[in-house]
């Protein structure tokens, strides 16, 4: 078992001693949405107060209005009720730090783990790599800001998702925790 595999599976079971959540409705009680990045230091059950059973959580890398992501969303108010939704990106995302060329040319050269300097990212190995990564749209990020709007318009603007339904755009600050609102997001996002 891998230092990893142990360590998660004996967390769950202390988890599960004092677990007494099993009655909960499948519906999230507070009936809202978050959609944000994957990022590890990111805990939206922390930065945003939440419990089991309380809101959708939403994550993929950057946070992003993905065809997925708005597939999750749609299941959320669809059939399971949630009728206020967060876009939240953040400071110092990874989706900043590459574009789809990079991971192309990365891909390519290799499966193996890349690494990143000030002149940008490396692989370490040649062989072995695909060029399927070169068709992918990766969603990246090139300003904050932006891409909130974006992915709000995006949601916004889909014809499953309905108006009465606000869209909050916001970007999670990594060095402070706290949650900035981008205005235009928000207005771009505002129930009609
Ligand atoms: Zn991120």
């Amino acid at each position: 078992m891998t230092k990893v595999l142990n360590e998660v599976l004996h967390a769950n079971g202390d988890y599960v001693n004092d677990f007494d959540k099993g009655d909960l409705p499948m519906p999230p009680g507070r009936q809202f949405a978050i959609l944000t990045c994957m990022d590890a230091r990111l805990d939206p059950a922390k930065y945003a107060g939440l419990s089991e059973g309380d809101a959708h959580v939403i994550r993929n890398a950057g946070g992003r209005a993905s065809d997925d992501a708005i597939r999750s969303l749609v299941i959320s108010y669809k059939l399971l009720g949630t009728r206020e939704w967060f876009v939240i990106h953040h400071t110092d995302c990874g989706m900043e730090t590459f574009n789809n060329e990079i991971m192309g040319e990365l891909l390519s050269s290799s499966l193996k783990t890349a690494s990143v300097d000030a002149s940008g990212w490396h692989d370490c190995c040649e062989g072995g790599g695909t060029t399927n990564g070169k068709f992918i749209e990766w969603l990246t990020i090139s300003d904050q800001e932006k891409s909130v709007l974006s992915d709000v318009e995006r949601i916004r603007k889909n014809s499953m998702v309905p108006a009465d339904i606000p869209i909050y755009g916001y970007i999670y600050d990594v060095k402070t925790g706290s949650l900035i609102e981008v205005p235009s997001a928000t207005e771009a996002g505002k129930a009609s």
